[in-house]
């Protein structure tokens, strides 16, 4: 018996780009202490309150079976956010709750390719992305960016990728470089889109982390709503990584037959999580500027620490958790940068290479440790640059 290829081949066969993080958790266990930079999680817990809603759910009786699509209340919830903070006129009927972003990524690729689909996403990608394209059978499309664009898609890159394809995935604020999509930018991607009849899929998993600009979602812009398919999420908003719940958000019809698909695979997400969740999304904007507080001081303090030398350059990070830094003067790849300052100075950073093509010769840098520790491990970093160049 043999497994089947569509599974097999989720990966691509080619190294899934967690090399440097595999060797850094090794030199842990093997007793060594690496100053992590690599995965993108809070250093602080969900909020206790969160989990206070949660207990207080479960021991209520909220431990069955839930509705699958979502819970009448977090649907609704869900709903009146993403209509404020797109201006669409937005019902629970139009949201599927999901366990996580990373499961409405999945719902919203077989809902809009067939097996064998071209699906487009743009490169610096995150990791998971070509593995979800290929995991609903279709194939996986990188768009290139620029650094000198800010890794801002181009409508060029787009349409000259564009024909025949299914879909095309975005994700602003981005996930590794910290680009903020522009109106610009995001009104060239929604021409495409009508030109060659793309559903859009629009992961806005960290549209509360936004230290630049303005977080415009794709869904608000003319002719956009009935082909977007929008991937929301808690985790990185309310720090509820570990809940695994999120949503989409889409056409009534769509979440019709996607509610099909989570009736015959996960089944809905547990009651006393949804409860959890939508306690906090009543939280309100504050509690969500306090969870993204720590990433927009680290990204001033990483700002500061760059200044006043031409080594190590910081892709501008206008949003989310990371600072992506170019380290192309150093003649090194973001590889052979990263391998040499796990080794010297033992702190572990994510080649660009891991993040697709678009990235070689940058490393991206967590901002997920504490301020004195995250500077120090900068300084650090930069110093081990500048030895790279004397050599
Ligand atoms: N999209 C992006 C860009 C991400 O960085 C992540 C998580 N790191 C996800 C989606 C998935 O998040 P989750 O499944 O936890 O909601």
């Amino acid at each position: 018996m043999e497994l089947s290829s569509r599974l097999t081949n989720i990966t691509g066969g080619g190294s899934d780009g967690w090399a440097v993080f595999y060797r850094a958790r090794r030199m842990i266990d093997a007793g060594l202490t690496v100053t992590e930079l690599t995965i993108g999680e809070h250093d602080i817990r969900t909020h206790d309150s969160i989990l206070a809603a949660m207990n207080l759910s479960a021991m209520g009786g909220h431990t069955g079976y839930a509705e699958v699509p979502g819970t009448a209340d977090l649907r609704d919830l869900v709903a009146a956010r993403v209509a404020k903070r797109t201006g669409v006129p937005t019902t629970a009927d139009n949201i599927l709750i999901t366990p996580g972003g990373q499961a409405g990524l999945f719902a919203a690729h077989l809902a809009a390719c067939n097996p064998g689909d071209p699906a487009l996403f743009i490169d610096p990608y995150y990791a998971t992305y070509p593995g979800t394209i290929r995991a609903v059978g279709a194939e996986p499309v990188p768009v290139q960016t620029r650094p000198e664009n800010g890794f801002q898609p181009g409508k060029a890159a787009l349409d000259a990728a564009a024909a025949g394809a299914a879909s095309l995935l975005i994700n602003t604020p981005n996930n590794p470089t910290g680009a903020v999509y522009s109106r610009d930018t995001l009104t060239g991607v929604a021409e495409i889109c009508h030109a060659h009849d793309l559903w859009l899929i629009s992961d806005e998993v960290y549209d509360t982390q936004v230290w630049e600009g303005t977080h415009i979602s794709p869904r608000s812009l003319p002719g956009m709503v009935e082909r977007t398919l929008l991937v929301g999420s808690m985790s990185k908003s309310h720090a509820m990584t570990g809940s695994r719940i999120g949503w989409v958000c889409a056409p009534e019809p769509v979440i019709t037959h996607l509610i099909n698909l989570a009736t015959h695979t996960t089944y809905g997400v547990p009651g006393f999580v949804q409860d959890a969740a939508a306690f906090a999304l009543q939280q309100g904007s504050a509690f969500e500027e306090a969870v993204g507080a720590p990433f927009a001081r680290r990204r001033a303090l990483t700002l500061a620490a760059l200044k006043g030398q031409n080594i190590v350059q910081p892709v501008p990070v206008q949003g989310a958790m990371y600072a992506m830094l170019d380290i192309r003067a150093t003649g090194l790849s973001g590889e052979a940068f990263a391998n040499g300052l796990l080794d010297a100075e033992h702190i572990a950073v994510m080649p660009g290479e891991s993040f697709g093509k678009a990235a070689a010769g940058h490393v991206r840098v967590a901002m997920t440790i504490d301020d004195d520790a995250y500077v120090a491990a900068l300084n650090r970093l930069v110093a081990f640059a500048a030895s790279q160049v004397s050599q």
